[in-house]
C-alpha cells in the first residue's frame, strides 16, 4: 500500500535508541537556538529564541490521527526533526494529543528553553524527554554548541535541573563528544559531574558518525569513548553504531540511494529531494551506508558530497 504524503511526519525510521520511531517535525529546516559544530544537518541559518506556531498545530495533529487510524505502528512517537521542537509555541498540544495514544511519546530537545516555566510544563507531557549536555561552562558551550547570543550556560543548566525536579517521566541525557574539543578526560569529568545532578535514567555518549556542520568536528575513537563512558553515573551507553533491524522500506530506500550514488556524487539535500525523504531519514540512510563503507563523503565548495566507494 502506498504511504500517503505526510507533511509533518516521517518514518517510522529506525533509531539507535528508540527502535522504530515515527518522527513528528514541527519546525522548519534548521530553525534552532543552537548551531552545534557537530550538527549533522549542517549550519543553522536561523539561530533564534523566538517561540511561535511555526507549523499549524491542528494540521500536525490531524496527520498523526490519520496515521494512527490507518494502522500505523511504531515503538515511539517522537517530536524531533530538523530543528528544536520546543521553539514551537504549541508543542505541548501535540504532546497532549500523544498522551492518549497507546505508543509512548518522546521529546528530543537541546534543553535551552527549559528555563521557561511554560516550556517545562509542556515538555513534562512527554513520556520520555531526551536532553543534551556536551559542555560544562559558557566557554565550552560556545565552542561546542555556538548558542544564540542571549543564551547563558548557567541559566540553561538551571533550566535542566528545574525540569528534572518537576518531571515524573523518564529523562535521558545525550553527551556529544568531539576529539580535541570536549573529549579530554578532565573535561568529560566536569560534564559527568553536572550530569549527576540531573539523575537521568540513561546517558548516551555520542560522537561524529555522519559528516558534521564543521570539518574540525572529529570523531572520538571507540576505545576512548568506552573509557569515558565509565566516568558517568549511571555508566553511559555508546550511541554510535546502528544495530537495529531495518524495515523493508528502509532497505529499499538504501538500495535506491546507493544506486543513485553509483552514477554520480550527490549532497544530502539532492538525495532527499530525489526520493522525497525527510532530511533525518536521508541522514540515517547515509550514516548506515558509510558505516558499511559502501559510500564515503568529501567536501567541495563548502558542500558535503557522498560518493560510491
Ligand atoms: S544538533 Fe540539534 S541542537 Fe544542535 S544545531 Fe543541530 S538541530 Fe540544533
Amino acid at each position: 500500500m502506498k504511504q500517503p504524503d505526510y507533511r509533518y511526519l516521517f518514518g517510522p525510521v529506525p533509531s539507535r535508541r528508540f527502535g522504530r520511531s515515527l518522527g513528528i517535525d514541527l519546525i522548519p529546516y534548521k530553525t534552532c537556538s543552537l548551531d552545534c559544530v557537530f550538527c549533522q544537518l549542517g549550519r543553522s541559518p536561523r539561530k533564534t529564541l523566538e517561540r511561535k506556531p511555526y507549523t499549524p498545530t491542528a494540521d500536525v495533529i490531524a496527520e498523526i490521527d490519520h496515521w494512527l487510524k490507518s494502522g500505523g505502528v511504531a515503538d515511539y512517537l517522537t517530536l524531533s526533526g530538523s530543528g528544536e521542537p520546543t521553539l514551537h509555541s504549541e508543542f505541548g498540544r501535540v504532546l497532549d494529543f500523544l498522551r492518549d495514544q497507546s505508543m509512548p511519546s518522546v521529546l528530543l530537545t537541546n534543553g535551552t528553553l527549559l528555563n521557561l516555566p511554560d516550556v517545562r510544563e509542556a515538555a513534562a507531557l512527554a513520556h520520555v524527554v531526551k536532553v543534551s549536555l556536551s559542555a560544562w561552562n559558557q566557554k565550552s558551550f560556545e565552542w561546542v554548541n555556538r548558542p544564540h547570543r542571549r543564551l547563558d550556560f548557567r541559566r540553561f543548566f538551571e533550566g535542566l535541573k528545574q525540569f528534572r525536579n518537576g518531571f515524573g517521566g523518564r529523562l535521558w541525557l545525550e553527551v556529544f563528544l568531539l576529539s580535541g574539543i570536549n573529549a579530554m578526560a578532565g573535561d568529560v569529568e566536569k560534564i559527568a559531574t553536572l550530569a549527576r545532578e540531573l539523575r537521568p535514567e540513561h546517558i548516551h555518549l555520542n560522537t561524529v558518525v555522519r559528516p558534521p556542520a564543521e570539518d574540525f568536528a572529529v570523531a572520538v575513537p571507540m576505545a576512548q569513548m568506552e573509557a569515558l563512558a565509565g566516568l558517568f553515573d549511571p555508566p553511559a551507553r555508546i550511541a554510535a553504531g546502528f544495530k537495529i533491524t531495518r524495515s523493508q522500506k528502509v532497505k529499499v530506500d538504501e538500495a535506491n540511494v546507493l544506486s543513485m550514488l553509483r552514477r554520480r556524487p550527490c549532497t544530502m539535500k539532492q538525495i532527499q529531494a530525489a526520493f522525497g525523504l525527510h532530511i533525518n531519514e536521508t541522514s540515517k540512510i547515509l550514516s548506515y551506508l558509510m558505516q558499511r563503507n559502501q559510500i564515503r563523503s568529501d567536501s567541495r565548495n563548502q558542500e558535503v558530497y557522498y560518493r560510491f566507494t
